[in-house]
């Protein structure tokens, strides 16, 4: 058996009060009808989709090049005539057929499932809730008056996927054609004599029409980015990340020590393409680990004259914006500066200060040590001057 997809995207809905028809706004990641081709494109029953869309409207990128055929095609006024150029476009063999509206983003693989099954047996199935609310008629009259109660045990709310036997759906949209209207085709399947089952439907499978629903829309995705692990059942969206950054430079006479973008007076100065300052180099470092943007160097390689002689305080500044543009802020910085001489406790509080303002955190969260090499190897001769960082981030919007 062969199973097509048809993604209802045609319409123009606006009630969202958004710009564009509601099937191309974003939640989280990806668009409305993104999400809804997804579901389908990875389902492992459905062979080919067809996306129905408004006339002029491209299929986007993310769409095409995908493991099974996705064609476009321009919907039609009423949503039947959406479907009825849809089916007009899915292979001429195919068994059966899935309408699924592209507002309801969240449809889940064992529903599809369940209505794929019943409309293999039956001819037509659609996946549905049963009512939980009591439902009133009431007439056009105004103010509108309950003309009765309908027993609510045999009130079910239709959703989408819709699944038909490939005649079916033929005489569904045959009669539609012919005038007869209706909200669903599972409607004018019964209208064409057709009977149609009801399986399961999902209460997450919520159609998005008005602004509300996108909020809740948005809610339901947020939700799911929290649940959500990786393979080592670490939360994708973990709040916290650690890195680590370490470097040396050789002391040398002649140049200027500056530490953390600070002049400190001493005989001898660190040697280096750039000012030669370590500590801002360990940070930087430390802070582009955290976020897994690689290292200093490939960011501001010594091979490249820009950074020649270049002032590591705005190298740390630009790592820090680096690491914002990646959704994440620093939430502290501790240092361990390893050198014989000279003493860093003095400059300390200054050097917090100004690496404070290049990380944009309090000086309360960032702390620098000094510390000697007790006469032993390079540093402890005085030779050089060696720095280890830690950094603490944060992801910005949790
Ligand atoms: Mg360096």
């Amino acid at each position: 058996m062969t199973v097509a997809a048809i993604v209802a995207a045609g319409g123009q809905g606006r009630r969202l009060g958004e710009s564009r028809p509601k099937q191309f706004v974003k939640i989280g990641d990806r668009t409305l009808l993104e999400r809804s081709v997804d579901a389908f494109v990875t389902h492992p029953a459905i062979d080919e989709v067809v996306v129905v869309l408004p006339p002029g409207a491209p299929l986007p990128p993310s769409l095409s090049g995908r493991a099974k055929p996705v064609t476009a095609v321009p919907g039609g006024e009423r949503r039947q005539d959406s479907v009825a150029a849809g089916f007009a476009a899915v292979t001429p063999s195919v068994d059966l057929i899935v309408i699924h509206d592209a507002a309801r983003p969240f449809v889940d693989p064992a529903t599809i499932d369940r209505t794929i099954e019943a409309a293999r047996e039956s001819g037509a199935a659609i996946a549905a809730l049963p009512a939980s609310d009591t439902v009133k008629e009431a007439g056009r009259q105004k103010p509108a008056t309950v003309s009765r109660t309908l027993p609510r045990d045999e009130i079910w709310l239709a959703q989408t996927p819709q699944a038909f036997a490939r005649h079916v759906l033929a005489d569904a949209i045959r009669i539609g054609q012919s005038g007869v209207a209706g909200t669903d085709e599972a409607s004018l399947a019964e209208q064409a004599g057709h009977a149609v089952r009801l399986v399961e439907g999902d209460a997450r499978n919520i159609k998005v029409t008005t602004a509300a629903d996108l909020a809740h829309a948005r809610a339901i995705v947020a939700d799911e980015r929290k649940r959500a692990v990786t393979a080592g059942g670490t939360p994708v969206d973990a709040q916290w990340r650690i890195g680590t950054g370490y470097d040396s430079h050789r002391l040398v006479e002649g140049r200027r020590l500056l530490l953390g973008g600070v002049l400190i007076p001493y005989s001898m100065g660190l040697k280096g393409h750039s000012d030669g300052d370590a500590l801002c180099h360990a940070i930087t470092d430390a802070v582009l680990g955290a976020a897994a943007l690689g290292d200093i160097g490939r960011h501001f390689p010594d091979t490249d004259e820009r950074w020649r002689g270049a002032n590591s305080i705005v190298l740390l500044e630009q790592a820090v914006a680096l690491v914002h543009g990646a959704g994440f802020l620093v939430a502290n910085v501790d240092a361990v500066v390893i050198a014989e001489r000279p003493a860093l406790a003095p400059h300390a509080d200054r050097i917090r200060e100004r690496l404070a303002q290049a990380l944009r955190v309090n000086v309360s969260e960032v702390s620098v040590k000094g510390k000697t090499n007790e006469g032993m190897g390079e540093t402890g001769r005085g030779e050089g001057i060696a720095v280890h960082a830690v950094a603490l981030l944060r992801r910005a919007d949790v």
